[in-house]
This record gives C-alpha cells, sequence and structure tokens, in this order.
C-alpha cells in the first residue's frame, strides 16, 4: 500500500493529517484542571450510590457549614467542610436535595431542605438544626403525581416557596411549600413535559428562571414562576456544537459578581460553565488525581457556593459527586475550593 504512493503523495497526507490535528486542538477549548482540597468520607452503599448534594452555610459561624449528599441506594448524610460524617439518615433512596433558608416554621426561620425520595416517590422535608447541623424531619407528606427522580427549590422574590420535581419519563411538576401547623405541606401549581429523562435542575432565584437537564439532549432554561408555562430556550447540548456529553447531570448556580451556571457533563467527566445572565459558553473544567485525593469522574450531582467559609474555601465551596473513588471505596463527593476553579 505504501509502495504504491510517491513521496508527493506522502507529504499531501502528512500535512492533512496535521492540520486535522491543529485544526480539532484550536477548535475545542482546553479543560481547564483543579484538584480537590477535601473529600466527605464514603456513603455507606455500594455500587452508584451517592448522588446530589447541598450545602448548609451557618451564616455566622461559616466554618460550620455542612455538606448534605444523598446516598440513593438509601439514606441521606451530612458532612463537616473536613469530610467527616456528622450525621446519616436510612430514609429511603433519596436521589437529589436542595434547600432554601428563611422558612418560617414554629416561630422561627429555618433552612428547610427537601429531597425527592424513589422509595415512595415523595418529597421528603427537613429543616437543618442550627445547633447540631443535623436534619431533622419535618412532619408532613408530599406524595408527587409522577416517578421522581431529580429534585430543585425555588424561592421567588416574593418570598414562597417551591420544589421541583423531574422524572425519567420527562414529566416535571412544580409543588408550592407551605406551613401546615408545626409542618410543611405541598400543592402542586405546574406540570409540564420537557420530553425524555429528565434529572438535574436548579433555580435561579433573583432571576426567575429554572433550569433543567434533558439527560441525552442538553440544557433548558424555563421561567420558574408557576404561571410562566412550558416555554423554554435551549441553552446548551450534547449535539454538535454542544460543550455536553450525555449524560447532562447536576446543575448549579454560582452567585456573586461575575455569577455563573455551572452543569455536569457525565460522559466525558467535566464541568461546563456559562454566564449566569448570559448563559454564553465561558470554559469547562475537571477535578484532577491531587497528591492525597484522587480526581472525579463519571461524575454526578454538583453543588456551588461563593461564600467565604474557611481558610481553606475562602473563596466559596464547590461540590462534586465522584462515581469512582478509589474502587473498592464507595462513591463520595469531592470538595472543591471555588476561588480554584474561579481562576483556572
Ligand atoms: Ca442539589
Ligand atoms: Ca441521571
Ligand atoms: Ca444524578
Ligand atoms: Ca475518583
Amino acid at each position: 500500500m505504501m509502495a504504491l504512493l510517491r513521496p508527493s503523495g506522502f507529504f499531501v497526507l502528512f500535512a492533512l493529517a496535521l492540520f486535522l490535528t491543529w485544526g480539532a486542538g484550536s477548535s475545542v477549548a482546553a479543560v481547564k484542571q483543579v484538584r480537590a482540597s477535601a473529600e466527605t468520607r464514603p456513603v455507606p452503599h455500594a455500587g452508584d450510590a451517592a448522588d446530589d448534594s447541598a450545602i448548609w452555610v451557618d451564616a455566622r459561624r461559616r466554618w460550620r457549614s455542612t455538606i448534605i449528599g444523598t446516598d440513593k441506594q438509601g439514606g441521606i448524610g451530612v458532612y463537616s467542610l473536613g469530610g467527616r460524617l456528622i450525621q446519616y439518615r436510612r430514609d429511603g433512596r433519596l436521589n437529589n436535595v436542595d434547600l432554601r433558608g428563611g422558612f418560617r416554621l414554629r416561630g422561627g426561620r429555618v433552612a428547610l431542605v427537601t429531597a425527592s425520595n424513589r422509595s415512595n416517590n415523595n418529597i421528603v422535608v427537613y429543616r437543618v438544626d442550627r445547633r447540631t447541623r443535623k436534619l431533622v424531619r419535618v412532619p408532613g407528606v408530599i406524595r408527587a403525581g409522577i416517578h421522581v427522580y431529580g429534585l430543585c427549590m425555588y424561592r421567588s422574590p416574593s418570598g414562597r416557596y417551591y420544589a421541583f420535581v423531574t422524572s425519567d419519563s420527562g414529566q416535571v411538576e412544580q409543588w408550592r411549600l407551605f406551613r401546615r401547623g408545626g409542618g410543611v405541606d405541598g400543592r402542586r401549581v405546574r406540570r409540564f413535559a420537557v420530553g425524555s429523562d429528565s434529572e438535574g435542575c436548579v433555580a435561579d432565584d433573583s432571576l426567575r428562571r429554572l433550569y433543567i437537564g434533558e439527560e441525552g439532549v442538553g440544557i433548558w432554561r424555563y421561567g420558574a414562576d408557576p404561571g410562566a408555562g412550558s416555554g423554554r430556550t435551549p441553552v446548551d447540548s450534547t449535539g454538535s456544537g454542544g460543550q455536553l456529553v450525555a449524560d447532562v447531570e447536576g446543575l448549579a448556580i454560582a452567585k456573586g459578581r461575575p455569577g455563573y451556571l455551572i452543569a455536569s457533563s457525565q460522559g466525558n467527566s467535566t464541568f461546563v460553565v456559562y454566564g449566569r445572565r448570559s448563559n454564553a459558553y465561558v470554559k469547562t473544567f475537571e477535578i484532577v488525581a491531587g497528591r492525597r485525593i484522587d480526581g472525579a469522574t463519571d461524575t454526578d450531582g454538583i453543588e456551588v457556593t461563593t461564600m467565604r467559609l474557611n481558610r481553606r474555601f475562602p473563596g466559596g465551596l464547590f461540590v462534586a459527586q465522584d462515581g469512582n473513588n478509589n474502587r473498592p471505596r464507595h462513591q463520595n463527593f469531592k470538595l472543591v475550593s471555588w476561588r480554584a476553579i474561579a481562576r483556572a
């Protein structure tokens, strides 16, 4: 075969290969690399178990802030900023978790935590006990009308609290959460179809937006208010020209200036960053192995805060599930300094 090509033919082929290699390299932005500063203790269950997280910020003593992480095979854990387990609750197959502060309950204001329970399709409600940092069940049963998968919360500018639940059928429900006696009840206020398997979602409270990840397709932006209907705008796709590789998993909003929308791109174990307001693509990063802590691959749920928490997380904290936590160890969550990501 080679003998059939004259030297000039070789040169043309070589030049073409060089051009193609260079062309591909220049059109795809380099993936930035960051390392985890800490990691949580592995979850109790083996296999694909850790999934999504929420960050509770102790407003008065930030170093006491916690990571709340789901173990979708059977419970939910609360971890310190150093990754130590503070509490584990065997409350069912809790898949996604989110929280919003300032909810009026029993004469005070509490951080309300909700999670999607795949054991019974309920929205489970907790509050954070400020003294112990543990989750306390809030009385009330909220039974969704779909097979719940993902979950995220929204506090409207007028002070109303909502939970969105997504499903593997692509159906989404919005539930208004309100106080009933000493507990919390819910009323379904909207239902719409995304199209196919949808899990990750996040609400941008002040911009009144809802982002949903359609796992095999991309990210959609909807209005977060109950009357916003089903009109939507595409943010990014898993197709050609898109920055995502299926599945699209967790979504998170980094507040502060400038703010960002971040997506977990499970298919290539990266995180894609977009402008918070414009949703324009900014950059892609990955969590690689450091001296002590392994990288995050086959990544699932994510969460971020841009508040200063302690010396290790001076500009905030980014949390990512790690699908392969140095097997045979169980899955866990990697904790990355937000400042390292912002500067990458
Ligand atoms: Ca979450
Ligand atoms: Ca998923
Ligand atoms: Ca997930
Ligand atoms: Ca890993």
